[in-house]
C-alpha cells in the first residue's frame, strides 16, 4: 500500500525557528529517513535540508517533494539533534544552520539555481579518496639506465616497502616521468586504493608509559574517573600552573575512560593543536585517535568525521568545532586552555566550544574537565561558588621552581630591548642557552608618521593605522589586507620622510640580531607561518637545538614546552592593557603568565624580564609576582563594581552597513525597539549604546554596537528572542546578535 502523503519535517539553515514540512516521493520513501540530508526546492532555489523526522498527522497540502535524499547513512544520532536543538536555541540561531555547522564541510552540497542537471553529492561518493601507492616492481635490475632521480626514487620505494604518490611527491617535486619510467621497467607498480587521509601519516612516534603521579595528580585523577565510573555529570576545573602535569592527568583519565568501554573528546585551541601536543596523545594511544583542525582540507575532515562516526576513533582531539564531532558514548570532555578566546566562534553560529563542552557532558552524563593555568576569571568564581569542582596541581613537575621575575620600567625609553634585558639575552647567548622574547604585535614598525603633516598612515578601508612591514616592503592593514609599497610617501602631502612608530616582532628580530649578531634568531608570528609546516619546523629548531632566540608574538605563548630556554624576555608587557575592553586585564594577565611560564621548564631555573611603561598595574604585578590569587581576587571586585561578567550575562548586538547614515539610524531604531520590548515585557535587562565599535569602520563598513546586560540570563533571552521576532531587516544592513559575546571590538 502506498502512502500518498509521507511528509516530513526538514530543518533548512534559513530561518530561526521555523522548521518546514515537505512531502517524500514515492521513489524516495525508503531512503528519506531520519539524519540524512535532502536537496528541496525553496522558491526558486534547491537547498539542502536536514530531515529531522516524519511529520505524521501534517494537514498541509500542497507541500512540495524533496528532490533528492543525500545520504544513505544518517549523520546524526538522537542524542547529537538533541544537543543541536540547545545550541540553536540558546544562540538563536537557525537549527539547519547548527546542523550546517556541526557537520563537516565536505559533505554539503553547494546551492544552485534550479537548473535541470542537478547533481548531488552523496556521501561516500566524490569525496572519498583513492590514493596511488607506488610498491617495488617485479624486476630488480634495469635493462636500461632510468636516471639518477628515478633510481634515487627507487631506493625510497624499495626502502619504505610502499609509499604513496602524494608522499613521493612532498620529497622530489615531480616525479611522474620517473614514475612511468620506472613503472615501464617493472622496477616498481602502482595501486589505487581507498584512504583514510591521514594528518599523522607523517609522524613517527616513540611510545610512552603513563608516569607515576604526584599526589595533586593522583588527587585530581580519582575525582575525575571516580565521577565517570559512576556515569555522573560532573563539571571540574583544573587548575594548574604550567608544567604541573596537566596533560598527564587528562590521558589517564581519558586512558581509565577507554577501560570503561567509552570514548573521550578533547578540546585544545587550534593554536596549540602542534604536532607536539598530538603526538603525545599518540605515544599514549596507538589507534583510534582522530584529529580536527583547520589545517585539514575538507575532504580529509571528511575522513576523519567518517573514522569517528563508525566508531574507528574512540578519541577525538581538536579545535572548537570539535565540539560537534560525531562521538558517541562519550565518557569524558576535556578542554584544554579553557579560558582562550578562540573557543569562541566570531560569525555565522558564534558559540563557545568550553561552555558547550559542559552542555554536552551534561547530556552525556559525562566527566567535563576544564583545564588551565589562568582559568577564566568566571570559572574561578564558578569553582568558588561550587558550581565547578576545583582541582589543584599547584607545583611543578619535580619541584621545579617557577621563574624569577624583574619588572623593568620603560616609561620615557625608546628602546625595544632594555639594558637589563640585554645583558641577560648575552649571557644566556654565551652559556649556550636558549631564550624566547616576546612581543605582542607583528610587522616592523606599529605604524609610519609623515614628518611633514603629522598624519599617520591609515587604511582607507578601516580605521586602523597601517602596519610597517620592512621585509615585505609593505604597510599593511592588519584587518583587511590592504597594503601599499613602504616606505614611500605620505598619500596626504606627498612628503617622503615617514618616521616609525611602535616596534613590532619584525624591529625586535632586527634589533636582537644587531646586539648578538652571530646568534641565531628566528620569529614565529602570522607573518612566517602562514606555509603549511612552517610553525612545526620554527618549533623543531628551538627543540633540536639550532636556534637561540626564539621571537614571536602571542603564538610562542602557548602550549609549548622548550626545556632548554632559561630567559625570557617581555617587550610591551602592557600593549593588551590597552584594548578597550572589559576583559582587557584578564587576557594581560593570562598572556603574562603564559609567557612567564615558558622559562626553566627544564633543570636550569628560568628566569624573565617583563618591560613595560607601567609596571604598577595589577594585571603585570601580579603575574610576575606569580599571585594569581591575589589577580583574581582583584579582578573580581573591579567585575562586581562595573556589572560585568560572571555578575552579570551579556548580548551584543553588532549592526554594519557601507551608508553610515543608515547604519546609525538602524542603530538607533534598533535600541527603540528593545527598549519598548522591555518596558512591555517587565525585565532586567540595562541597554547599553547604540555605541561606535572601537574599531568603526571595518572592511569599508561602518559599525555601531549594542550591548544588553542582565543579572538574570533568561530575561537576557527573552529580550533577544522578543526582538528577533519583530525586528524588521533591511537588505544593506547586517544585524548580528552575540550570545555572551566574548571579542567586543
Ligand atoms: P602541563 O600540561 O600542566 O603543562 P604536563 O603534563 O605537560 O604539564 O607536564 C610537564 C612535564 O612533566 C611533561 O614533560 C610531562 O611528561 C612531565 N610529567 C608530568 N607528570 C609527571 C609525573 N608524575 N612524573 C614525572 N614527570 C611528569
Ligand atoms: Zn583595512
Amino acid at each position: 500500500m502506498t502512502d500518498p502523503q509521507h511528509i516530513i519535517e526538514v530543518a533548512i539553515p534559513l530561518y530561526l525557528e521555523k522548521t518546514f514540512h515537505y512531502r517524500v516521493p514515492e521513489r524516495l520513501k525508503e531512503e528519506a529517513l531520519t539524519g540524512r540530508r535532502a536537496l528541496v526546492p525553496f522558491g526558486n532555489r534547491k537547498l539542502t535540508g536536514y530531515i529531522l523526522g516524519n511529520a505524521a498527522g501534517s494537514e498541509i497540502t500542497n507541500l512540495k517533494d524533496i528532490i533528492e535524499v543525500l545520504d544513505r547513512e544518517p549523520l546524526w544520532t538522537i542524542e547529537e539533534l538533541e544537543f543541536f536543538r540547545w545550541t540553536a536555541s540558546y544562540y538563536q540561531h537557525p537549527l539547519g544552520e547548527v546542523l550546517r555547522t556541526a557537520l563537516p564541510a565536505g559533505i554539503n552540497v553547494q546551492t544552485r539555481k534550479g537548473s535541470s542537471g542537478e547533481q548531488a553529492t552523496m556521501s561516500g561518493g566524490k569525496n572519498i579518496r583513492r590514493e596511488k601507492f607506488y610498491l617495488p616492481g617485479p624486476e630488480l635490475e634495469a635493462p636500461r639506465q632510468p636516471g639518477a632521480k628515478a633510481l634515487e626514487i627507487l631506493s625510497v620505494i624499495r626502502e619504505s616497502g610502499e609509499i604513496s604518490a602524494a608522499d613521493l611527491r612532498k620529497r622530489f617535486g615531480t616525479c611522474t616521468p620517473q614514475l612511468k619510467r620506472l613503472t615501464g621497467l617493472g622496477l616498481c607498480t602502482a595501486e589505487e586504493r581507498e584512504v583514510y587521509r591521514d594528518p599523522f601519516k607523517d609522524c613517527t612516534v616513540k611510545r610512552d608509559e603513563p608516569r607515576c603521579l604526584h599526589t595533586h595528580q593522583k588527587n585530581a585523577l580519582e575525582a575525575v574517573t571516580s565521577c565517570l565510573d559512576q556515569h555522573r555529570f560532573t563539571p571540574f576545573l583544573l587548575y594548574g600552573v604550567t608544567g604541573s602535569g596537566k596533560t598527564e592527568v587528562y590521558l589517564q583519565a581519558i586512558s581509565h575512560a577507554l577501560e570503561r568501554g567509552k570514548t573521550a573528546l578533547v578540546l585544545v585551541p587550534e593554536i596549540a593543536l602542534t604536532p607536539q601536543l598530538t603526538g603525545r596523545f599518540q605515544a599514549r594511544f596507538d589507534s583510534g585517535i582522530a584529529i580536527l583542525h583547520s589545517g585539514l582540507s575538507d575532504g580529509e575532515r571528511y575522513d576523519e568525521w567518517r573514522r569517528i562516526r563508525r566508531g574507528l576513533a574512540r578519541i577525538v582531539i581538536g579545535a572548537r568545532s570539535a565540539i560537534f564531532a560525531p562521538l558517541e558514548n562519550i565518557g569524558i570532555i576535556i578542554v584544554d586552555e579553557e579560558h582562550e578566546a578562540s573557543y569562541k566562534q566570531s560569525d555565522g553560529l558564534r558559540y563557545n566550544a568550553r561552555d558547550l563542552a559542559l552542555v554536552r557532558g551534561r547530556m552525556a552524563q559525562a566527566a567535563v574537565v576544564l583545564g588551565s593555568a589562568t582559568p577564566m576569571v568566571t570559572s574561578i568564581h564558578a569553582a568558588n561558588e561550587k558550581r565547578l569542582t576545583l582541582l589543584e596541581l599547584p607545583e611543578r613537575v619535580e619541584g621545579r621552581p617557577m621563574p624569577t621575575v624583574e619588572l623593568v620600567g620603560m616609561k620615557g625609553s625608546k628602546e625595544t630591548i632594555s639594558a637589563v634585558l640585554s645583558s641577560c639575552l648575552i649571557e644566556t647567548y654565551e652559556q649556550r642557552q636558549q631564550a624566547i622574547v616576546f612581543l605582542n604585535r607583528r610587522g616592523f614598525a606599529t605604524f609610519l608618521v609623515c614628518a611633514d603633516c603629522g598624519k599617520s598612515l591609515t587604511c582607507p578601508n578601516c580605521s586602523v593605522t597601517l602596519t610597517y612591514h620592512r621585509q615585505r616592503g609593505q604597510s599593511l592593514c592588519h584587518y583587511c589586507d590592504y597594503a601599499v609599497p613602504a616606505p614611500g610617501t605620505c598619500p596626504s602631502c606627498g612628503g617622503a620622510t615617514l618616521g616609525e612608530l611602535g616596534a613590532g616582532t619584525e624591529k625586535l628580530e632586527h634589533d636582537l640580531k644587531e646586539l648578538l649578531p652571530s646568534a641565531r634568531v628566528i620569529r614565529m608570528d602570522s607573518d612566517t607561518t602562514s606555509g603549511k609546516g612552517s610553525h612545526e619546523r620554527l618549533l623543531s629548531r628551538m627543540n633540536d637545538g639550532s636556534a637561540d632566540i626564539l621571537v614571536g608574538t602571542q603564538m610562542i605563548a602557548k602550549g609549548h614546552d622548550f626545556p632548554e630556554v632559561t630567559l625570557v624576555g617581555v617587550v610591551n608587557a602592557e600593549a593588551s592593557l590597552g584594548m578597550p575592553d572589559f576583559r582587557a586585564a584578564e587576557r594581560t594577565f593570562q598572556l603574562l603568565s603564559q609567557v612567564i611560564g615558558r622559562a626553566g621548564r627544564g633543570e636550569t631555573p628560568g628566569r624573565v624580564v617583563v618591560q613595560a611603561p607601567d609596571t604598577e598595574h595589577y594585571a603585570i604585578k601580579s603575574a610576575s609576582e606569580h599571585d594569581a590569587e591575589g589577580f583574581y581576587r582583584q579582578e573580581l571586585e573591579f567585575r562586581r563594581e562595573v556589572g560585568y561578567p560572571p555578575f552579570t550575562f551579556l548580548a551584543a548586538f553588532a549592526i554594519s552597513g557601507l551608508s553610515e547614515q543608515t547604519v546609525t539610524e538602524q542603530a538607533e531604531a534598533t535600541v527603540r525597539l528593545l527598549a519598548r520590548l522591555k518596558s512591555e515585557l517587565k525585565i532586567r535587562v540595562e541597554i547599553l549604546g547604540p555605541a561606535p565599535s572601537p574599531i568603526y569602520r571595518l572592511r569599508n563598513r561602518y559599525r555601531r554596537q549594542i550591548l544588553l546586560k542582565s543579572i538574570n540570563r533568561n530575561d537576557l533571552h527573552r529580550l533577544v528572542f522578543c526582538w528577533r521576532q519583530q525586528a524588521t531587516t533591511i537588505s544593506t544592513i547586517r544585524i548580528s546578535v552575540d550570545i555572551d559575546p566574548v571579542d567586543m571590538m
